[in-house]
């Protein structure tokens, strides 16, 4: 009997378990998941807790109800690695040997590397990254009255690039329906030059920041907090003052990859290669999720279009052949702008996200780059999307894999197809 092993067993991890299972024989094969959380955390779900749009019971499900029984699902901290040996150790004892590993292991936010921002935090300083962190917000949320309101990417590679922005958006809508939007100044700061890397959809945000009133700072990184004020030290020192902060924290990979040193010293994400989805430097060993080094986003949706690029490659090598470099970088979500509208983006590592109709080309539902009441359906429905057809590897009707340019409008690009 052969064995794969995946470590994390929540979005990526337990789409790439399913998938396995139903296309290796469990006469030949073995998959192990594990995970030292055996609860299920559906993270877009945490962008609606602070305005008390939803509560915790939407958001946790036990994970065992959703690997499929073929899979043997442990529940323990994986302490240690040996890629040499091929071999995987717990804090509960156990050691597994593998013939081929996958990381999923995702990220996680660190937010006492930001000087200062320990005393404050959860008190003045907030965060809707976490599950804690999105309850303590919205019990703080719900006694503001007015003020400075920042939100602030603290420093990049950060996950979901897009939340900050959403959360902008819905905090325009909520404060407007609390009747003290014209108490609250709103501003969004960002390490970046503009608000995502993409032009075109950088502009449509940054244009609804404006219709919005919401401030945008751009290439702001943040180093220290205090009481009132984000402190950028480097260069020609700056700050932005606050009377609330709500922060996004730097991201780092699991402390597991970092100090067994396979991050190569880079934030704990594995150096991936973006093509085959293999570790660079490993053998056997595939990454997907948060926890790799793609330059793409680190969205759920990146992990679900990664699931058959992964199952392909692993099936050539068990078969003596080469992996394939076939994964484009394809991604998409919603963002949610507030008063029952969202936008939608889809895009990969060659095209930028272009406006147009998904997934069909002349029907749509849904419109790129654009507001729509369809397109915040779309994020709600997402929700059961996620539960019930990617953790669940059935199929997704007429959404590919990979990116299409089909329904996408390039005049308005300049691009070339
Ligand atoms: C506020 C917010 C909004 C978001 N909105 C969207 C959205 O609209 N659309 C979208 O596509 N994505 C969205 N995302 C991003 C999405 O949730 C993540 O990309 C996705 O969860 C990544 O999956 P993952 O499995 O790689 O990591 P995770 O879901 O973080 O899972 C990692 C798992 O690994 C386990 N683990 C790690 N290390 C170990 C270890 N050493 N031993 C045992 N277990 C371990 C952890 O316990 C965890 O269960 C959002 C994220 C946030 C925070």
């Amino acid at each position: 009997m052969k064995t794969i092993a995946v470590i994390g067993a929540n979005c990526a991890g337990t789409m790439i378990s399913n998938h396995l299972r139903k296309i290796l024989s469990d006469k030949e094969w073995d998959i192990v998941c594990l995970d030292r959380d055996p609860t299920h955390h559906y993270q877009p779900g945490y962008l609606y807790i602070p305005f008390n749009l939803i509560n915790r019971k939407k958001v946790l499900r036990p994970k065992q109800k959703y690997i499929d029984k073929g899979v043997k699902f442990i529940v323990d901290e994986v302490v240690d690695l040996d890629v040499e040996k091929r071999s995987v150790k717990t804090a509960g004892n156990e050691t597994i040997n593998y013939d081929f590993l996958i990381l999923a292991t995702g990220c996680r936010i660190d937010h006492e590397v930001v000087e200062g921002l320990d005393t404050i935090w959860r008190k003045k300083a907030f965060d809707f990254y976490s599950l804690e962190g999105a309850e303590a917000l919205a019990g703080a949320l719900k006694d503001f009255d007015g003020g400075r309101l920042l939100i602030n990417i603290a420093e990049v590679p950060y996950k979901c690039p897009v939340a900050p922005m959403e959360f902008a958006y819905m905090a325009d809508d909520y404060l407007t329906r609390r009747g003290i939007r014209n108490k609250t100044d709103i501003v969004l700061s960002t390490p970046m030059p503009k608000l995502l890397k993409m032009d075109i959809v950088a502009d449509a945000l940054a244009k609804t920041c404006k219709e919005k009133n919401i401030d945008v700072i751009t290439e702001f990184t943040t180093e220290s907090v205090e009481d009132n004020k984000v402190i950028e030290l480097a260069g020609e020192e700056r700050e932005i003052p606050f009377d609330f902060l709500v922060i996004i924290p730097p991201n780092f990979g699991d402390a597991l990859i970092e100090k067994t040193g396979l991050d190569n010293g880079n934030l704990g994400y594995v150096p991936t290669n973006p093509h085959t989805l293999k570790a660079r430097f490993l053998d056997r060993v595939y990454v997907i999720g948060d926890g790799s080094d793609l330059p793409t986003s680190k969205a759920g949706s990146v992990a679900h279009f990664s699931v058959p690029i992964i199952a392909d490659n692993l099936m050539a090598e068990i078969e003596g052949r080469e992996p394939l470099k076939c994964f484009d970088g394809h991604a998409n979500c919603f963002i949610e702008t507030g008063k029952g509208k969202a936008f939608l983006i889809d895009f990969c590592y060659y095209y930028e996200a272009l406006p147009g109709l998904f997934p069909l080309q002349d029907f749509g539902p849904f419109s790129l780059v654009k507001q729509t009441r369809v397109n915040h359906w779309g994020k709600l429905m997402f929700n059961f999307v996620y539960w019930n057809i990617l953790l669940k590897d059935r199929h997704m009707p007429f959404v590919s894999d990979k990116f299409t340019i089909m329904g996408k409008n390039f005049k308005l690009s300049g691009a070339t197809v």
